[in-house]
């Protein structure tokens, strides 16, 4: 039996891995808000969800800002009605040896990924608490393991895991679960840029990257949207306060 159609947010939603994300929540019947901090950029995403059948809505919203985020989520629970799935995946780099890292740097990547995923879950959880039922996936990475340049971006990643295991005890008994998906190398604009910035032409970056992978290939946003949909659908009400990592490889 399919799952009961749901209304689903998906931060960063206009590219890369939160856009496959939400194309494929609309795909499983869900109904998708679409946000990202231009709402002109959501266009895309939400037009290929309403062109295959599905319900989605453009939300423009910076998930770092506490007042950008109450509006966000009450024009969803306005525009599709009260969200109980929520894809914490809105995020940057911001690349530095530690020697070379400014505090501009550090507080940016924790704004959107830590403070993000905190503003943006503490908002829906009052609509999943008050349903009974609730999905919470936030994308971690396996740089939480340590990563040459990105100080910040680790720690961030890193921090999301506790803060996954901690949502996923205290939101456990209504009938909240909340999980983690550690992405290894994903071919997306992200990591486009991280081949610019070390000077590397991007082909030659992913055959570097699939050769040090152990399934022979990098990761596509696809790959991720597959796991975060086995995640928040109603069969999964038992697993919670996990990281999964995709990676095409044992991490852990
Ligand atoms: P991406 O292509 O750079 O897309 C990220 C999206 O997030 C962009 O549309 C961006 O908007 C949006 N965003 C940035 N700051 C925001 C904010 N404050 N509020 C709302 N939206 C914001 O990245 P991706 O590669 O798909 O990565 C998605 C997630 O997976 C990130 O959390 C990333 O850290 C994680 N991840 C990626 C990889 C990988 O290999 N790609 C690996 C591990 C983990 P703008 O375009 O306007 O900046």
């Amino acid at each position: 039996m399919p799952d009961t159609p749901r209304v689903a947010i998906v931060t960063g939603a206009a590219r890369g891995i939160g856009a496959a994300t939400a194309l494929r929540l609309a795909a499983d019947g869900h109904a998708v808000a679409v946000v990202d901090l231009d709402e002109g950029a959501c266009a895309s995403t939400v037009d290929a969800i309403t062109e295959a059948g599905g319900r989605a809505l453009a939300v423009g919203a910076d998930v770092s800002d506490e007042e950008s985020v109450a509006v966000a989520v009450e024009a969803v629970a306005t525009g599709l009605g009260a969200p109980t799935i929520l894809v914490n995946n809105a995020g940057i780099i911001r690349d530095n040896l530690l020697f070379k890292m400014t505090t501009d740097d550090w507080d940016a990547v924790m704004g959107v990924h830590l403070r993000g995923a905190f503003l943006m879950s503490r908002a829906a959880q009052a609509h999943m608490t008050k349903e009974g039922f609730g999905r919470i996936v936030n994308l971690s990475s396996s740089s939480a393991q340590g990563n040459r340049g990105q100080a910040n971006y680790s720690a961030a990643k890193a921090g999301l895991q506790g803060f996954t295991k901690t949502l996923a005890i205290e939101l456990g008994r209504y009938g909240v679960t909340v999980n983690a998906v550690a992405p290894g190398f994903i071919q997306t604009d992200m990591t486009a840029a991280t081949a610019e910035r070390i000077g590397m032409p991007f082909e030659e970056f992913l055959k570097a990257a699939a050769s040090a992978t152990p399934v022979a290939r990098v990761g596509q946003p696809d790959d991720i949207a597959h796991t975060i949909s086995f995640l928040v659908s109603e069969g999964a009400g038992f697993v919670s306060g996990q990281v999964i990592y995709v990676a095409g490889g044992p991490l852990d």
